[in-house]
């Protein structure tokens, strides 16, 4: 009896433990299938140049439209990982992605791509063979694609992934360290890889003004990529005193709500043809 009330507890948490794993395995089944349905849709988030305002890229962002609902990365990505599903999943982003600015350039607009990779892309077997594949199938040009890679992925790595993202620099596809924050072991990466972007961590800009070492930090990140030649992208620029403040600074490049939100194709065409109804 003097159990019963731990192995009560065991019990509620062993349910709860399995509905977990019945949701995740649910999901999972679910998100195959949504990628055999063609439920996948990309969204692509402008970036432009601070200085000019003219939009430089795009960021492929992927959104799951199931049934009625649109569901966010956050909703998906971890267990696409889990299963494996993002390494067919990324593929397909890639190549739609690839295919949507093709076909772009073809129509003379001069625009670059960013695309996110997952760890778990990055270490499947053939996986620089696949980009190379999807270069070579879209007409897109190396240098015009760029592969977006977490700042954790770089922490973590024994090697591997690391490796990897060289060959992938010397088919001529351009690297940026995501999420950047100034982490030592990041800074090394810049060098050894060749990074070409980083991509400041929006949390630096939503305290940039109120908080004295975030200002600070964010204008070494800029300063420290003027150096090395390393393109800057601030990330999740909601307010025009943050967007003045990046500029005066000298950040280059700029990406958020307040730019521009990520939508669909049509949208970015919409934008672009229309002459940007941007607040810069
Ligand atoms: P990320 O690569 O850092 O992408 C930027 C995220 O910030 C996007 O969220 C974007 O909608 C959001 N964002 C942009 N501007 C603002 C802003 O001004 N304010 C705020 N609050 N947010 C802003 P999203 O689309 O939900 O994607 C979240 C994350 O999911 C991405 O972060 C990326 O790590 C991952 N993800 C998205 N698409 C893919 C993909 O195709 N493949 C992989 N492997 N991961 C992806
Ligand atoms: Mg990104
Ligand atoms: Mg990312
Ligand atoms: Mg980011």
């Amino acid at each position: 009896a003097k159990e019963s009330g731990g192995g009560g507890r065991m019990e509620i948490y062993a349910a709860h433990m399995h509905a977990m794993v019945v949701g995740r395995l649910e999901l999972q089944t679910q998100l195959r299938q949504a990628l055999a349905g063609g439920e996948f849709l990309l969204e692509y988030q402008p970036v432009v140049d601070l200085q000019s305002s003219q939009v430089t890229a795009v960021e492929a962002l992927v959104r799951w439209e199931h049934g009625d609902t649109r569901v966010m990365p956050e909703g998906f990505i971890g267990a696409a990982e889990e299963s494996g599903l993002i390494i067919p999943l990324g593929e397909w982003i890639l190549r739609e992605a690839c295919e949507k600015v093709a076909l772009w350039r073809a129509s003379d607009w001069d625009i670059a791509l960013s695309v996110n990779l997952s760890v778990k892309q990055i270490l499947a077997p053939r996986f620089v063979e696949t980009v190379a594949g999807v270069l070579a199938d879209s007409g897109l040009p190396a240098e015009v694609l760029t592969m977006e890679v977490d700042e954790e992925v770089l922490l973590e790595d024994q090697g591997e992934a690391v490796e990897r993202l060289a060959q992938l620099r010397r088919l001529g596809v351009r690297l940026a360290i995501d999420d950047f924050g100034m982490d030592y072991a990041s800074l090394a990466h810049l060098r050894e890889l060749r990074v070409d972007t980083i991509k400041i961590d929006p949390s630096f800009i939503r305290d940039l003004g109120s908080d004295g070492t975030v200002t600070l930090l964010t204008h070494t990140i800029i300063r420290l990529g003027q150096d090395l030649g390393v393109q800057v992208v601030a990330e999740g620029i909601e307010h025009t005193a943050q967007l003045e403040q990046l500029r005066s600074m000298g950040c280059g490049y700029g990406q958020g709500f307040l730019v521009a939100r990520p939508m669909v194709a049509e949208g970015v065409e919409a934008l672009v043809g229309g002459e940007l109804g941007i607040p810069l």
